[in-house]
């Protein structure tokens, strides 16, 4: 059973459309990245499949009693309110010591038990967000952008930790990812939004397809170039040069690779 089906998905905002024709799945334990041009309708998406907002047209299918952890891309917090990390874990539903602790030891932030939300740096505050979001231990855990002015190694080891979640306690992971170097490698399934799915499949499918290719360039400074380097290494003895493979080809490098990082 898919935890999440969307058919003919449409939104509509003061009668423009900003979705149309969205139609997928999401599957127990995987990692889905959504990437996409600003504007394109990515954090819609993610409200529209947690069920915040409505759809104009289509449908979004749950499965029955579905559990789902959100991080919203904006959450603002009066910085004024005093409240320790402990205190927000318990925001909206009282939670016990024992849940808070797995939860924040999850995130790697249970060090920050007694700090004052305020006096977090952006870095631990996504992570007592993401910590917030596994309590309910969700069947899908949806970050809209959670790496958000977080440097490059602070991103890496951002989604290394959302793996080791997945891990452990099985969840899908959907994500919305500026990253696109670091996202692509960490994820099972890419799908490419633009108002509509442009493409979607593997990371190493979407990165060679012509419309993701149209929308992030394929420059060899840019975060393809980055993505293949980070898995052209070594294997086979000389460097690839990063230049016209076709998919098929790249879909090969991918899966050879994948089986090393995760056997
Ligand atoms: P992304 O997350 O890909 O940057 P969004 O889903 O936030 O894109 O927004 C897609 C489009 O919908 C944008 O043009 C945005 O201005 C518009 N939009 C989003 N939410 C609302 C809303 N609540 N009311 C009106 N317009 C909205
Ligand atoms: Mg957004």
């Amino acid at each position: 059973m898919n935890l999440i089906e969307a058919r003919g998905l449409a939104i509509r905002f003061g009668g423009r459309e900003v979705l149309q024709h969205v139609t997928l799945d999401i599957h127990p334990g995987e990692i889905v990245t959504v990437v996409g041009p600003n504007g394109s309708g990515k954090s819609t998406l993610l409200r529209a499949l947690v069920g915040a907002i409505r759809p104009d047209a289509g449908e979004v299918r749950r499965a029955p009693g579905l559990r789902v952890g959100y991080v919203p891309q904006r959450l603002h917090i009066d910085p004024s309110l005093p409240m320790t990390v402990r205190r927000f874990l318990d925001l909206p539903n009282r939670v016990s010591d024992a849940e808070a602790h797995a939860a924040l030891s999850q995130g790697d932030v249970g060090s920050l038990w007694h700090q004052p939300l305020a006096s977090l740096s952006g870095g631990q505050f996504q992570r007592v967000l993401l910590a917030r979001a596994i309590l309910g231990r969700p069947q899908v855990l949806m970050l809209d952008e959670a790496t958000q002015g977080l440097d490059q190694p602070g991103e890496a080891a951002f989604y290394r930790q959302i793996e080791a979640i997945r891990d452990q306690i099985g969840c899908a992971v959907v994500m919305v990812s500026h990253e696109l170097h670091v996202v692509m490698s960490a994820s099972d399934r890419v799908i490419c939004l633009n108002g509509h799915v442009c493409c979607e499949g593997t990371p190493a499918v979407v990165s060679a397809a012509p419309e993701y290719r149209a929308l992030f360039g394929t420059g060899t400074g840019g975060a393809l170039a980055l993505y293949r380097h980070q898995h052209d290494h070594d294997h086979s003895g000389h460097v690839h040069d990063g230049h016209d493979h076709d998919a098929h080809d790249h879909d090969h490098h991918h899966h050879d690779h994948k089986a090393h990082d995760h056997a």
